[in-house]
């Protein structure tokens, strides 16, 4: 490699710490709302914000997290959450968020395969995680977001530790510790592929340019004078790196704690001054509901980013009709997750309004930071016909290159690039639609039902000759799963006997929405169920 000719610029590490400071300094007034467990509202302000994280970091350290340390969160969007986010990375450490809507033995298993050393627990997990205490041995000291006093005692989670009263000891000023900016800063595992949840390592470099990407106005548009309110969980790709680029543009910050009902998210949108949501449709849908049930306006609102399963164009007139934006993005955990987003371009804006719908309502077009091809089976890239489908690859600063532990094997390409398990095509304006998914999954209302493990579950019933998991359309979950099975010779089988052999061993929301006995799996040639043909037939199973 050539000998680099350096030049005058400074060296400034692109770390977490910097975005806090920045907030703490420059938005120092600038509202953090919470709404907390009992529904009432915690506020405060970014100065505050910053000082808690401190005092957090500080207690953490002294406590002996480490460098390299991960550290579990388990909670809901709240300020508790929020801090955490600044505090653990701060330190060098890593926020690996846990998703609680998981199966216990999977939340489980993630907390060890990560080998988590300490957990931030909700007063609403508490007892989540005292049902799976025994198998997490890894994790020494439990702290529970809050008070002493907020959840009842004793826990079976040994001396634990409250947040509040941990932090209220240690000091508000710190020296953050300096260190690489390509150091580990969170963790967010996916059930996306099959097999176990894989975890996403992110890095100081990739969330601080992913912040820098999602606040420019042709992607999730955030300034000092909006307010956003994050109704993706922190969970799910660190609420799509929100709680880190609001304190870049110094944005009001709107957290809905686990009150995502229409009724409570309406509330927050019209009080607080919302102006930028995020989330699922699911939630937004509820939310137009309970405004058209009242009659009532969405306030200032003027833009929902809307991802993790495609935009419906209700939704989209839906929105439209109370003047918000609905804009579409695409992406995954591996990419932190903005991928793609539906914003017009300068060719994209001349169209007459129709074409312009029909076109933004494709998944979107490419931030700077995010490179995509299309790969069909021969190896070859697919031209940006708008027509050509294969499967999606992307590459890029906060795109990842691999999954924890080397779970999955290597993922990248001689290119570079990684495979999202999409499929769809480009057009010649640079629009990538999704078509359909390589991946064996269903999602509903934002969250991954894996196909392969009911069916294993299923094919182990003793009528059962072989089972298929799709996904079926759902009007307010977007998919839901419906089992397919043929029976073995002679045998009979209930919907009910099925449902009750796989009650207990899958969370009940993966439960499927329909069992349907056929006489006969469609096959490939090479003797593979053939799930696409199921999937074309049954998609409008549940809403005839
Ligand atoms: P997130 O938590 O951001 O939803 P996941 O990793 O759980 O991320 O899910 C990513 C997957 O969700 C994508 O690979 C794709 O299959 C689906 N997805 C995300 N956004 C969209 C979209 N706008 N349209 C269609 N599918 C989407």
């Amino acid at each position: 490699m050539q000998q680099v000719n350096y030049s005058l610029m400074q060296d400034f590490t692109l770390t977490i710490p910097t975005l806090l400071e920045h907030a703490a300094t420059n938005h120092a007034a600038t509202e953090v709302v919470a709404r907390q467990q009992d529904g009432s509202i915690f506020r405060y302000t970014y100065a505050d914000l910053a000082n808690r994280s401190r005092q957090a970091a500080n207690a953490l350290m002294r406590l002996g997290v480490k460098y390299g340390d991960v550290v579990g969160t388990l909670a809901w969007n709240h300020h508790w959450h929020m801090e955490c986010f600044y505090a653990i990375p701060g330190i060098g450490a890593v926020c690996h968020t846990v998703n609680p809507r998981l199966f216990e033995e999977q939340i489980a298993y993630i907390i060890d395969h990560a080998q988590d050393t300490f957990l931030m627990v909700d007063q609403d997990f508490v007892e989540l995680v005292e049902r799976i205490v025994d198998k997490i041995p890894n994790v020494k000291q439990f702290i529970i977001l809050g008070a002493h006093g907020c959840v009842p005692e004793p826990t079976r989670l040994g001396d634990v530790l409250y947040y509040d009263d941990l932090i209220a000891a240690q000091s508000p000023e710190i020296e953050w510790p300096e260190f690489d900016e390509r150091t580990a800063s969170g963790l967010c595992y996916t059930s996306g592929t099959t097999g176990n949840p894989k975890g996403v390592l992110y890095s100081h470099r990739s969330t601080v340019l992913h912040s820098m990407a999602i606040a420019q106005p042709d992607n999730l548009s955030l300034s000092a004078l909006d307010c956003v309110l994050p109704a993706a969980p922190l969970y799910h790709a660190q609420s799509w790196g929100l709680p880190y680029a609001a304190c870049m543009v110094g944005s009001k910050f709107v957290l809905p704690g686990r009150h995502l009902d229409g009724e409570h998210l309406l509330q927050l949108i019209r009080e607080e001054g919302v102006t930028t949501g995020c989330g699922v449709p699911t939630i937004w849908t509820m939310v137009l509901e309970c405004a058209e049930k009242h009659g009532l306006d969405l306030g200032v609102l003027r833009c929902l980013l809307i991802g993790g399963t495609a935009l419906p164009t209700s939704v989209r007139d839906r929105m439209r009709d109370k003047g918000v934006d609905a804009v579409q993005i695409w992406g995954m955990t591996e990419t932190s997750p903005l991928g793609t987003i539906g914003r017009p371009n300068r060719q994209v804006a001349a169209f007459p309004q129709e074409q312009r719908d029909v076109q933004l309502l494709k998944q979107g077009r490419l931030p700077w930071g995010v490179q995509m091809k299309i790969v069909l089976e021969d190896g070859s890239r697919a031209p940006h016909d708008g027509e050509t489908s294969g499967d999606i690859w992307v590459k890029g600063p906060w795109i990842t290159r691999g999954y924890l532990h080397g779970d999955g094997g290597d993922q990248l390409d001689g290119e570079g690039f990684f495979p999202t398990g999409d499929v769809g095509h480009i057009d010649q304006y640079g629009y990538m639609k999704i078509t359909d998914r390589s991946k064996d999954v269903i999602k509903s209302g934002g969250e991954w039902i894996s196909s392969i493990d009911i069916e294993d579950i299923a094919s182990g019933h003793p009528a059962v000759s072989m089972a298929a998991v799709i996904a079926a359309y759902h009007e307010k979950w977007d998919e839901r799963p419906l089992l397919v099975l043929t029976l073995k010779e002679g045998a009979s089988l209930q919907k009910q006997d099925m449902l009750d052999h796989l009650s207990g061993k899958i969370a009940k929301w993966w439960t499927p929405d329909d069992v349907i006995v056929i006489d006969e799996m469609p096959m490939t040639a090479t003797g593979k169920l053939r799930k696409l043909d199921l999937r074309e037939k049954y998609w409008n199973h549940l809403s005839r």
